[in-house]
């Protein structure tokens, strides 16, 4: 029987790079998948709907080159070549993640893994025996129950239609349903979007969702307050009709309505960990599940589902277990981007936390027109804002909608990380002329 010191489910963005490190500090170690390596980020997730967000653009692209002097038409969008090519780079990335972990000496199971106990893994009826468990298999897309469900494909199978859908109904209003109308409205299809709520993304600073909301309506139409009760197949397509009394005849349903974690059939429990009502593992602050010898982290701990979360969750514990530290990880300033279009980039309190959590705030915003749509006659709206505690003058945070808001908050991130203060900001020397130096030419405070 094999033995290891750390034996990893799941080969996404956590469990890899877990694996990787936890290997390079000396450890023995083994990490099972049974679907796609780099998990749901490589392969159904960030990386393909960025791709596919690009190529959305270029519709705005070709519209806007006109002002420029391109006298030409918008070229007929190939679906099948952009699904294919896409296809193409991810199985190159999977053989790089394969690549990597066999580089670092760690030993890849392709195939489900069950839990016997906590020392004892079975995969492809092999009984494997380690001293740790790491469990980190991820999320899986959640559709509630309703007639005609079934009809509906989430974020797992849309990139990979066979037909180009020419109506699509996006279903939700959180970061997949939002990046995907904006990448479908893009890519030529009707777009609509329907959303249980009032604006989408209600997590994100109001300012930024309303600015959102409008340009989203310039692209698609946005049903709002709108809740679907059921979905069937007719003759012209998929017929849906909604609890509010209307109803739209569509291609393909795109249900975005949220992940849940991923443990089905994993053996959980043969252990004493302890789930939420949701699904997801209950873990401390150093990863470790009711279980000892168990840790879990990733999208199936339920905190914040984000690729680079997970990576930075999955370097602390390989650390901490085989590198002799007692590290916890900081999630307060998590930057985060949506590829929505236009993007939208955030680090840090939006308006309604930073009032809640300080005494006095100051707001500075910025609302204008790109430069480059004073030619391309795009009258797209680039939205800035930047939130003070007026008593440190320590940034709070820091909001984006505009091209390349991701790219650009970023760099604030690692300022805000260091303590950025307002008067810091204001004696920074922008970059002429750049939609970014805003930031750091924002003096007026809002009324
Ligand atoms: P989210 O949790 O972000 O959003 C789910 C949406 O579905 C919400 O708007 C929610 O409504 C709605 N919803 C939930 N249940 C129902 C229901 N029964 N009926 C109708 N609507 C419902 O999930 P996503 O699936 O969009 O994304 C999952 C996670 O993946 C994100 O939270 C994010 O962490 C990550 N992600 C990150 C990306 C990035 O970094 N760019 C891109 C894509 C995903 P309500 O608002 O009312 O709760």
């Amino acid at each position: 029987m094999d033995q290891f010191d750390l034996f990893i489910i799941g080969a996404g963005s956590g469990g890899v790079r877990a694996a990787r490190m936890a290997a390079s500090y000396g450890a023995k170690v083994a990490i099972a998948e049974d679907r796609y390596m780099g998990g749901t980020c490589v392969n159904v997730g960030c990386v393909p709907k960025k791709l596919y967000s690009y190529a959305a653009h270029y519709r705005y692209d070709f519209i806007d080159s006109k002002g420029f002097g391109w006298n030409s038409d918008i070229p007929e969008f190939d679906w099948n070549q952009l699904r294919d090519n896409k296809i193409i780079e991810i199985s190159r990335l999977n053989g790089i993640y394969d690549d990597l972990l066999e580089n670092s000496g760690v030993t890849v199971f392709k195939g489900k893994a069950t839990i016997k106990d906590k020392h004892t893994v079975l995969v492809n009826e092999s009984e494997i025996s380690t001293k740790h468990l790491l469990i980190a298999t991820g999320g899986w897309p959640f559709v509630p129950e309703f007639p005609g469900c079934e009809l509906a494909v989430t974020s797992n199978e849309i990139f990979d239609l066979p037909v180009f859908p020419k109506r699509i109904l996006i279903v939700g209003g959180g970061y997949i349903a939002v990046e995907f109308a904006g990448i479908f409205a893009g890519l030529g299809s009707e777009t609509t979007l329907s959303y249980r709520g009032e604006i989408p993304l209600k997590n994100f600073d109001k300012d930024v969702r309303n600015t959102l909301f409008l340009e989203s309506q310039h692209h698609m139409t946005m049903l709002m307050s709108s809740n679907v009760s059921s979905i069937s197949q007719i003759e012209d397509g998929l017929e849906v009709t909604f609890k509010e009394g209307n109803s739209l005849v569509v291609d393909t349903v795109l249900y975005a309505t949220g992940r849940k974690a991923k443990t089905e059939g994993l053996g959980l429990e043969n252990l004493d960990v302890k789930t939420r009502a949701n699904g997801s593992i209950e873990v401390n602050e150093y990863f470790e599940t009711a279980e000892p010898g168990v840790f879990a982290l990733g999208d199936v701990i339920g905190r914040v589902a984000l690729t680079p979360v997970a990576i930075a969750e999955g370097m602390v514990l390989a650390s901490n277990l085989f590198n002799d530290t007692k590290q916890v990880l900081e999630y307060s300033l998590i930057p985060t981007a949506v590829f929505s279009h236009p993007n939208i980039g955030t680090v840090g309190l939006t308006e309604a936390e930073a009032r809640e959590k300080y005494a006095d705030i100051e707001i500075f915003e910025s609302d204008f027109r790109h430069l480059k749509h004073t030619l391309s006659g795009n009258n797209e709206r680039t939205y800035m804002k930047i939130l003070v505690d007026k008593d440190s003058r320590i940034v709070l945070g820091t909001h984006m909608l505009g091209t390349d808001a991701g790219e650009i908050i970023q760099g604030f991130a690692v300022a805000m990380q260091c303590g950025l203060t307002k008067e810091q900001l204001d004696s920074t020397i922008g970059i002429h002329p750049t939609a970014a130096e805003e930031f750091v030419t924002m003096r007026q405070e809002r009324a």
